[in-house]
């Protein structure tokens, strides 16, 4: 199998490099380096490089590839940055994340269900530049605020004010945000922070699972 899945992923990340998707080196770098089948679970490594979301645990997904690569693209990681990432899921955007900004920089990781934090801390046992927090993220994590970028791994109906009072000057923000919450459509929003004010750009339409807390979605329960 180790032999198709390295096969797969060069088709993969060669077929995002010719659409135009994967454009800069570190970042291309860190999908070759991380292996994407240790964030699946056992029935679905097989389709590590198959370019869709999988399940994971919880009704929650690991993201298309597709989707990481322009988020990650979008979102302009550099070397010793610090990053606020919400919705850890499987850990695996995080990986990324962090071979890009290496052991200089660090990653801030939220995920609000405890037994995704748990898979993503075990996923991401090697990995020393991340923290994982067990915590609704719509929050942010003040503690170690300002970040050079957030990134919002789940739609989010607005933008909460509290991530974007976290972002440093210049620094950028990506976040899906629902448009069509019957239809499961959201925008993808690159948002730069200029002198304070919000200068925002609409990447395309994706399909996301709700960002859930104080400024997110309320939860099943609290409906
Ligand atoms: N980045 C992940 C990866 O690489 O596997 C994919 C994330 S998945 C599409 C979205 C995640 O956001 C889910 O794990 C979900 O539980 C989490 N999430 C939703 N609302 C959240 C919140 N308020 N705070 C933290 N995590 C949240």
């Amino acid at each position: 199998m180790l032999g198709r899945l390295k096969q797969a992923k060069v088709k993969l990340i060669k077929n995002l490099k010719d659409i135009g998707i994967l454009k800069t080196p570190e970042i291309i770098h860190a999908f070759e380096k991380v292996p994407r089948e240790d964030f699946m679970l056992p029935e679905y490594k097989k389709h590590a490089y198959v370019d869709e979301a999988r399940p994971i645990l919880a009704h929650q997904t690991i993201s298309q590839p597709y989707t990481i690569a322009v988020m990650t693209e979008s979102l302009e990681p550099n070397l010793g940055h610090k990053i606020l990432e919400i919705g850890s899921g499987s850990g695996y955007q995080s990986a990324i994340l962090s071979e890009i900004v290496g052991q200089k920089g660090k990653i801030v990781s939220i995920e609000r269900i405890p037994e995704l934090y748990d898979y993503a801390k075990s996923n991401l046992i090697n990995y020393k530049n991340i923290e994982l927090i067990l915590e609704d993220g719509t929050l942010g994590y003040p503690k170690e605020a300002p970040y050079d970028r957030i990134i919002v791994t789940a739609a989010a109906p607005t933008l909460p004010n509290t991530l974007f009072s976290q972002l440093k000057e210049q620094g950028i923000m990506i976040i899906p945000i629902t448009k069509n919450q019957e239809q499961n459509i959201q925008e993808m929003y690159k948002i730069i922070k200029v002198s304070g004010e919000q200068k925002q750009e609409i990447l395309g339409t994706y399909g996301f699972v709700p960002l859930i807390g104080k400024y997110g979605y309320k939860s099943k329960e609290e409906e």
